[in-house]
This record gives structure tokens, C-alpha cells and sequence, in this order.
């Protein structure tokens, strides 16, 4: 018996999240790393506020001219400009390898589909009856384009991080916050350039899985009823993508995820069924209330008990720079409108 294509994805989706998640692991290596090298200056600066305390003479501007503040300031610009370009080469690597899966995963989940609509294993599936389409990654210059909005995100973290933190230093002075406070802010804010950088791989990752996906799909749009939205349903989805889970797009359309968001589109075979059988709305209904409470939030969950929105609402698309539109959950005062 040939696989349901659900099976056939998820097994595709374990392989992709492993390889997306070492690289992951690798950025934030060469992000601690920088930070080693960072941490003795945090230390530095922490004496110099104390002493400066200590002797009554902690101003903003007489703290810019000590030479911790500007060593520690010099040294986070140095190392954010590093992993910079270091990012730049991984993101590269790793958006290119991306995609490459994805057209695989894309090829395997069409074999797959057509398997199960002929009743035979997929091994048997002619050779001749997927389409590979383009295979040149040829979205992957919007992506990589030096000039363009992924880069200039990844060149910006230096700039703005390290502007975020020198200013930060001296406002929290100028509020009288000790100096421990502040040298634990300090590693806090430094720790939000990976946070961002992850987001940033994580989610150039899976747009160019997701785009050569697409591809293979629309080279096979003329066996294809179209294309549905596929999301790993569990306590932690988010709203908008639970709201997706089985619908309906063309063939061509690509899965407008939020950023980190799992989903995938699968395709679907002209003359079968729809390949999700249930909702993402009716596995909802399904959930205890204290899931859907968690899950919703309360505002949204009483809003919904008092028919306030209908389902899909809780969908809305936005635009992004760097991923074009993409979808999220839709706040609750959109959802109950202006009154
Ligand atoms: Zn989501």
C-alpha cells in the first residue's frame, strides 16, 4: 500500500528540520564565541561604573570619555561586524542547500501524490510522470543579491545592535540604574542580535524549501487540482496557522508562512480527495476548552464563544521587506473591528 502523503511529509519534514537546525546550531556557536570575547569588556565596564559611583562622579559624559565604554563600544561594533560577514557565507550556503531539499521534497511529495492516486509504491511511479520544471534555484538571486533587503538586514545587525547598546548604556546611567543592572542588560541586548540572525537563517531557510516546492508544483500544475496548506497541528500552533490547515490554493501559490512558521503546501492530485481530511477549524473543535483557551488566548477564545469572527479570520497577510507577504495571527481588536 502506498503512503498517505501526510506519512510521506512528515518523514520529508524531519529531514529538512534536522538539517535546517544545524546550522542553526552553528551560527549560534560563532555567536557565543564573539561574545567570549566581549564578556571582559562588559566585566570592565562594570568596575568603571563602580568606581565612578563610588567617587560621586558618574555622568554620561564623563563615562563616554572612559576608555571601558569606548573599548567595550569598539568591541561589540568588531565582532557584530564579523559575524556579519560570517552570516552572509552561511546564509548563502545554507539558502542554497535549502533549496535544494526543497526541490527534492518537492519531487518525493509528487511521486508520492501520484503513487497514492495510481494505488501502486511510489518506486513504481513512471520516471516520466513528475516534471522537474526548473532546477536552477533561479529565486535564489532575490535572495542573495548583495544589494538586497536579506543582506542588507544581515549587514545591519552591527549598526543597529551596536547603536541600541551604546545609547542604551548611557540612558540607563542617566537613570541612576546600578552598575550590575546595567552589565546584565548589556548581555541581554547582545543576546537579541542572535535571536534576530536566527530568525533571519531560519526563515531564509524555509522560504527557499518552500519556493522550490512551488516550482515543482507549478511544473506539474496539469495533473493538479491545486495545492493545500499543510500545518503540524499541536498545542503550540499558532492561530493563523491552524486557521490554514486544508485550505485551498492554486497551483503556483506559495505557503506565505510567518517567519520560523512550518507550514508546507501539498499538492493535490485531480480527482481525489482533498489529501487533509480535517480542518485545521475542525481538529480545533476537537481540542479541550483549556487548549483552545490556551491556545486562542482568553480575549479571543470569549469572542469566538460569542460568535464575534468567524474562523478564518484569524488569518491576516502582511508585508515584509525581505519574504514579501506573509501571514500571522490577526490581534483581537481587528477581529471585533473598530467598534
Ligand atoms: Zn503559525
Amino acid at each position: 500500500m502506498p503512503k498517505p502523503i501526510l506519512e510521506v511529509w512528515e518523514s520529508l519534514k524531519r529531514m529538512a528540520d534536522k538539517a535546517d537546525a544545524e546550522a542553526i546550531e552553528r551560527i549560534a556557536r560563532a555567536y557565543a564565541a564573539g561574545y567570549s570575547r566581549v564578556d571582559p569588556q562588559v566585566q570592565a565596564l562594570t568596575e568603571q561604573l563602580n568606581s565612578l559611583t563610588t567617587a560621586g562622579q558618574l555622568t554620561t559624559a564623563r563615562l563616554q570619555r572612559t576608555a571601558a565604554y569606548k573599548n567595550l563600544v569598539n568591541v561589540i561594533t568588531s565582532e557584530l561586524d564579523d559575524y556579519s560577514a560570517y552570516l552572509r557565507t552561511e546564509v548563502t550556503t545554507e539558502v542554497t542547500e535549502s533549496g535544494k531539499r526543497g526541490l527534492n521534497a518537492g519531487t518525493v511529495l509528487m511521486i508520492g501524490a501520484l503513487a497514492f492516486a495510481l494505488g501502486v509504491e511510489s518506486k513504481d511511479v513512471p520516471k516520466d510522470a513528475v516534471q522537474t520544471g526548473d532546477t536552477t534555484l533561479s529565486y535564489l538571486s532575490q535572495y542573495l543579491d548583495p544589494a538586497g533587503e536579506l543582506f542588507k538586514r544581515i549587514n545591519g545587525l552591527s549598526n543597529y545592535h551596536g547603536e541600541q547598546i551604546a545609547e542604551g548604556i548611557l540612558e540607563r546611567v542617566a537613570q541612576g540604574q546600578n552598575p550590575m543592572t546595567i552589565g546584565k542588560w548589556i548581555t541581554d541586548a547582545y543576546g537579541v542580535g542572535l535571536t534576530d540572525s536566527m530568525r533571519m537563517m531560519r526563515t531564509a531557510q524555509l522560504y527557499s524549501y518552500r519556493q522550490a516546492n512551488r516550482d515543482i508544483q507549478a511544473a506539474n500544475g496539469d495533473v493538479l487540482q491545486g495545492v493545500v496548506w499543510c500545518t503540524e497541528l499541536d498545542g503550540l500552533t499558532c492561530m493563523s496557522c491552524v486557521a490554514m490547515h486544508g485550505q485551498v490554493f492554486d497551483v503556483g501559490e506559495i505557503c506565505d508562512d510567518h517567519h520560523n512558521g512550518r507550514c508546507v503546501m501539498l499538492p493535490w492530485v485531480k480527482g481525489e480527495p482533498n489529501p487533509i481530511d480535517k480542518t485545521g477549524e475542525d481538529w480545533f473543535n476537537e481540542q479541550s476548552e483549556a487548549t483552545q483557551r490556551s491556545m486562542m488566548g482568553n480575549g479571543k477564545y470569549d469572542a469566538w464563544q460569542e460568535g464575534k469572527f468567524n474562523f478564518d479570520q484569524l488569518s491576516n497577510t502582511y508585508q515584509d521587506d525581505v519574504f514579501g507577504q506573509m501571514r500571522g495571527e490577526t490581534p483581537l481588536k481587528n477581529l471585533l473591528g473598530d467598534d
